[in-house]
């Protein structure tokens, strides 16, 4: 079942354009069952549970934290996560940075843009955004690499607000990747689109696309 639903999953992302398995809620079967379907990268959005599914699963899987990150839990995380894609504050970042230093490694991580009409979702407004990477602070941290940006469209069945939407971040994203990464081949990713809206997302630019319930089912919120 999950392995016939990566595959029609599969079957229709574009050729460059990343799957993120996004299994949070689900148990370590259905991850396992992914993995021996040739899923490799895996989202996950709580902390320990992620650290508790990585100890139990093969050592090859990328993990990506796609949650809202809060500051003092970076650390159970740093020695293996892949890349960290809501990064929304310098705070977070000089923390990530921290934790990646003490164990020797570069943590990948994407700016969240907040580009929903919704109010409830975390994330830097362009404005800010800009104003943040000017101020450059960013660049002396050399523990952190910032690999792109990644975003969440409003929850709407308006397909045509959500195409707007995403042609905007890919807008902001060109436009960031021009001003401030023109030698940095590292900003290359525009992580956006989930079931609902991967396939407009695909359109928009999208070079990552985050899938959970059409691969494994509805959650159960326990
Ligand atoms: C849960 C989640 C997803 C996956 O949502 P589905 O609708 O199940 O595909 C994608 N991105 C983020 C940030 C999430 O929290």
């Amino acid at each position: 079942m999950i392995s016939e639903n990566l595959h029609k999953v599969l079957s229709t992302i574009k050729p460059g354009v990343r799957l993120v398995a996004v299994s949070k809620f689900h148990p370590v079967e259905a991850l396992q069952e992914a993995y021996d379907a040739g899923q490799r990268i895996f989202g996950e959005s709580h902390v320990q549970e992620m650290v508790e599914k990585e100890a139990q699963l093969p050592k090859d899987i990328e993990w990506h934290f796609i949650g809202h990150l809060q500051t003092n839990k970076v650390k159970y995380m740093a020695p293996f996560v892949s890349l960290i894609h809501a990064v929304d504050s310098l705070k977070l970042m000089r923390e990530i940075d921290k934790q990646a230093a003490r164990c020797g490694r570069v943590i990948n991580c994407l700016l969240q843009i907040h580009i929903a009409k919704e109010e409830t979702k975390f994330g830097y407004s362009p404005d800010e955004l800009n104003q943040m990477l000017q101020e450059g602070e960013w660049k002396e941290l050399k523990n952190v690499r910032i690999c792109g940006l990644m975003c969440m469209a409003t929850n709407t069945d308006d397909e045509s607000q959500i195409e707007e939407e995403f042609k905007y971040a890919h807008n902001i994203y060109e436009e960031i990747k021009k001003t401030y990464f023109t030698d940095d081949e590292s900003f290359k990713e525009l992580s956006m689109g989930m079931s609902g809206d991967y396939m407009i997302a695909q359109r928009c630019g999208s070079t990552m696309i985050r899938v959970g319930t059409m691969i494994f089912g509805e959650r159960i919120y326990a």
